[in-house]
């Protein structure tokens, strides 16, 4: 393992225990290497082409995690940067696709919720 390549490791394991109202089930964190070996192939989301982590611009290697809402109707993939915690949140729902940048309100006990605007 080359340390220049290995992304920091994660220090915030925070999700958001609700999305929009609805707890959310995580599936816990995974390493950013590991997942860009495994499935690199398949066509995922978490594989954009590389691109500067827009908080800290050192190449965005996002550790990731995924959750469910309750109802089942939206799944969410997070992805934070090791360095600088940058989060970025892909969502797919009812309403199709969106990309949100999480801050710290969206680990209270409401979770997040999309406050019209552009934010969460
Ligand atoms: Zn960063």
């Amino acid at each position: 393992m080359n340390a220049l390549e290995w992304p920091a490791d994660l220090t915030d394991f925070r999700l958001p225990v609700k999305w929009d109202g609805q707890p959310v089930d995580w599936h816990g964190w995974h390493p950013p290497i590991e997942v860009r070996d495994l499935f690199l192939c398949s066509n995922n989301g978490l594989l954009r082409d590389p691109q500067p982590c827009s908080g800290c611009g050192h190449p965005f290697q996002p550790w990731w995690a995924q959750g469910l809402t309750a109802d089942g109707r939206t799944s969410i993939t997070i992805e934070r940067c090791g360095f600088c915690n940058t989060t970025i949140a892909l969502e797919t729902g009812p309403d199709g696709t969106s990309e949100w940048t999480l801050d710290d309100s969206d680990y209270g006990p409401e979770g997040s919720s999309d406050n019209q605007e552009g934010n969460r």
